[in-house]
């Protein structure tokens, strides 16, 4: 099959014909059709010191897809070819605390697909069937594509309750982007979008941010003051891993405020803990998604109404993955979709 593969330690990536994934009695086997181009395929094209200490060539890279089902292993009974599905891209250990008390969302032994296992840029991918989301019929492929990052939108914007809040999303990639759509589904009442790139402040827009800023040249409190509000955000989702996002959100946060943050950071971030204290603020990190509650409230706020279609800005054929990375890199998009099928 052709796959997109990190041949050897250095930059770039291979298209290149390598055997089939072998078919453990669990798993099961995909045939890709379309998939999502993340920040962590970024990094581990150009291979930065990241991908550097992270990744064990050769390896084929990408987690978040969708594909159709055409064998299952000898145990595997409830998926069936023809299945359309998407994987979680976290393959837990199953032994642990967490994962023997179903929150495996939780377990510190996680393989990443793509990443610590051979991934999804591929024309077939195998996946053990706890790994594995059934799609409704007549589902948006591309939708279903991009459920791995509408996954860490949704666990973030539904950390802490948001129904009549103030929130305040810092970083309007792809993530921030759809987690500016959820807020809104969820009920919130005014969503500024922090974000420098003027390209993705119109997309934050159109996902229905209320307002939108640019850190660069305007002053959130300034926003906030137009907007009538008097006390801070009651909840913000870091979504840029910034240091000066991180802390511009701890200082716009209202007295009981909740951060989710799951931007992360590339450097040590000083912030004033004091801030913390006094404002009486939680922080909660979010890594991934809860598995399967994520999945579960994806897949019925599409159902219900939500849209993220306008998120995803580029689709390519996976021939032309060259110009779909530099696309993605070039951060003048939202979401880059390969087609796997073209
Ligand atoms: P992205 O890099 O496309 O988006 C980050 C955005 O933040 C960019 O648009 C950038 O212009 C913006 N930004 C930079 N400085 C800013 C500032 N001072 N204020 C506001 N915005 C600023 O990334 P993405 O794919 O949307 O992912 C969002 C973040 O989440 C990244 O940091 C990524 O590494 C991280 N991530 C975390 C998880 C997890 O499980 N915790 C999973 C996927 C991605
Ligand atoms: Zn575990």
């Amino acid at each position: 099959m052709l796959a997109l593969v990190k041949t050897a330690a250095g930059p770039g990536l291979t298209l290149t014909e390598v055997p089939e994934p072998v078919l453990g009695i669990n798993d099961v086997l995909i045939r890709v059709h379309k998939t999502g181009i993340c920040g962590t395929d970024l990094h581990i094209e150009s291979w930065d010191p990241w991908a550097a200490k992270t990744i064990k060539p050769p390896l084929i890279a990408g987690h978040e897809f969708v594909g159709e089902i055409v064998e299952v292993g000898a145990n595997v009974s409830d998926f069936r070819p023809g299945n359309i599905v998407s994987g979680e891209g976290h393959v837990t250990c199953g032994r642990c605390r967490h994962c023997m008390a179903g929150r495996r969302h939780l377990c510190a032994r996680t393989v990443g697909l793509g990443v610590g296992r051979d991934g999804a840029f591929a024309e077939y991918v195998a996946l053990p069937m706890t790994n594995i989301w059934h799609h409704w019929p007549g589902v948006d492929e591309d939708v279903a594509a991009i459920f791995d990052p509408f996954g860490n939108a949704v666990h973030t914007a539904l950390a802490f309750p948001v129904l009549g809040e103030d929130v305040l999303v810092t970083g309007a990639g792809p993530i921030g982007l759809m987690a500016t759509a959820v807020a809104r589904h969820a009920g919130a009442r005014f969503i500024v979008v922090s974000e420098p790139n003027p390209v993705r402040r119109a997309l934050a827009q159109q996902m229905g941010a209320t307002a939108v800023v640019d850190p660069r040249t305007q002053d959130i409190k300034d926003v906030m003051a137009e907007l009538g509000m008097v006390e801070g955000f009651d909840v913000a989702l870091e979504m840029s891993g910034n240091p000066a996002a991180v802390r511009g959100a701890i200082d716009a946060m209202a007295h009981g405020g909740s951060i989710a943050i799951l931007g992360i950071p590339t450097e040590d971030i000083a912030i004033d803990v004091n801030e913390i204290v006094f404002k009486l603020l939680t922080i909660r990190g979010i890594y991934g998604r809860e598995m399967y509650e994520t999945w579960y409230k994806m897949t019925v706020m599409l159902q219900s109404g939500l849209d993220i279609r306008p998120a995803i800005t580029h689709r390519f054929g996976f021939r032309e993955f060259e110009e779909a990375f530099a696309t993605a890199r070039s951060g003048d998009s939202g979401k880059v979709i390969l087609d796997w099928t073209a």
